[in-house]
């Protein structure tokens, strides 16, 4: 017989999110998910997934994704370590540390995966991680799982990151110390402040580990946060995802060697998780070959973001914090923030609004993504929208 406990709890919790507006309804895509989606037979220009560079799409990926399925089929058949690796995730993972210029990587099935992996395997309750207090809702999980103490320092605060360091380290009551952060922190667009971060870590002897999901494939020309600011030899962890600019699925950390094996052989999610498919696998491929060997899609990224930027902000909206093509619209309240929303999917904008948990109560945002595949005239078509729909519901005078 189902659980009286179980259908109260649910019955309850859900009646209040929706109560409080804070209960997120889902829209399936009828159309690939490109700069213009199809939802409930409607056309709308999307501002809203991470497909940064337009290769969810890209004909070259499709091609070698088809390929490699005709070749091995559609799955690996077991998992990384017993006989799931094909040579096609070697080559992978070759590619990945050049492309982000460490000695060796090692990928795993998605960007969360990677956290829940990467952390626990060298992190443990004989430990401390100094982590923003922005950081991925995977990176706190993954700190979570190590079972070490979790202290978390204000965000982009170098004061009080040095601060709690330097009490963690002095304490002596831990034997590892970590300092973890996200590459460009997707709710606001900014990004970490790396070379202050690296120098509390040389002083400390802290490990370091970058979360850069919405770096790689945006800035250092492609290779991620940690190029962009020139300190490839000074970060031991980088991580990224295969699910945003390289528009497929899976995660990866790049690092020195020693440090890869050792995830080949403690990371659970390598050791008990089916491996990446092969027409993932060969598509991450061929969207690493494609970067690697041109800006030009890197270069759109950028020219979209600043002219929707720009736009946005000529129209009267705040624009928040951002430093790359993620874009808030801030809005404040979650209500607001939700209706505001509604309003431009009716007139044909889909970006999406961000509200608690995921941000902090009463900095609501909608936020916009612009990737290499729009045009110019999709984007003032969505200006045209916001500029509507604005003034509307009073936001611009
Ligand atoms: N880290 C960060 C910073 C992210 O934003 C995300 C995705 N939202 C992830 C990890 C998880 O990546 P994936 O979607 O590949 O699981």
């Amino acid at each position: 017989m189902a659980s009286k406990t179980l259908e109260h709890f649910l019955q309850e919790n859900l009646a209040a999110l929706k109560r409080e507006g804070l209960y997120n309804e889902i829209d399936p895509l009828e159309s690939p998910n490109g700069p213009v989606i199809k939802i409930n037979g409607k056309e709308l220009i999307n501002l809203s997934s991470n497909n940064y560079l337009g290769l969810a799409t890209d004909q070259r990926l499709k091609e070698a994704a088809i390929e490699a399925i005709k070749t091995y089929g559609v799955g690996a058949g077991a998992v990384r370590t017993i006989n799931g690796t094909l040579k096609l995730h070697l080559e992978l993972e070759e590619k990945l540390a050049q492309f982000k210029h460490t000695e060796a990587a090692i990928a795993y099935q998605s960007g969360f995966n990677c956290n829940m992996a990467a952390i626990s395997a060298v992190m443990d309750k004989a430990d401390a991680i100094l982590s923003d207090e922005l950081n991925h809702a995977s990176i706190i999980d993954g700190c979570r799982l190590s079972r070490a103490k979790i202290i978390t320092y204000k965000h982009s605060d170098i004061a009080d990151l040095r601060e709690k360091a330097k009490q963690a380290s002095e304490s002596g009551l831990y034997k590892k110390i970590m300092v973890i952060t996200d590459g460009v922190f997707s709710m606001d667009g900014d990004i970490a402040k790396l070379p202050e971060i690296v120098s509390v870590a040389e002083e400390f002897d802290l490990i370091t580990y970058v979360d850069d999901a919405h770096g790689s494939g945006v800035l250092g020309k492609g290779a991620g946060t940690v190029k962009h600011f020139g300190l490839s030899d000074k970060i031991d962890f980088q991580i990224g995802t295969l699910s945003k600019a390289i528009g497929v699925v899976g995660g990866y950390v790049a690092g020195r060697r020693e440090l890869i094996d050792w995830l080949k052989v403690r990371s659970r999610p390598f050791l008990f998780s089916t491996a990446l498919t092969p027409g993932d696998v060969a598509a991450c491929i061929k969207a690493i070959d494609i970067l690697m060997s041109s800006t030009e899609l890197h270069d759109k990224l950028w020219e979209n973001g600043r002219y929707l930027k720009q736009g946005l902000k000529q129209l009267g909206f705040d624009i928040g914090e951002s430093e790359t093509p993620i874009t808030p619209c801030m809005i404040g309240e979650e209500k607001a923030t939700q209706e505001f929303s509604k309003k431009l999917y009716e007139a044909g904008v889909y970006a999406k609004s961000i509200v608690f948990p995921t941000v902090p109560k009463g900095t609501g945002r909608v936020r916009n993504m612009p990737t290499a595949a729009h045009t110019k005239e999709m984007l003032d078509q969505a200006l045209a929208i916001y500029e509507r729909v604005g003034i509307e519901m009073g936001i611009l005078r």
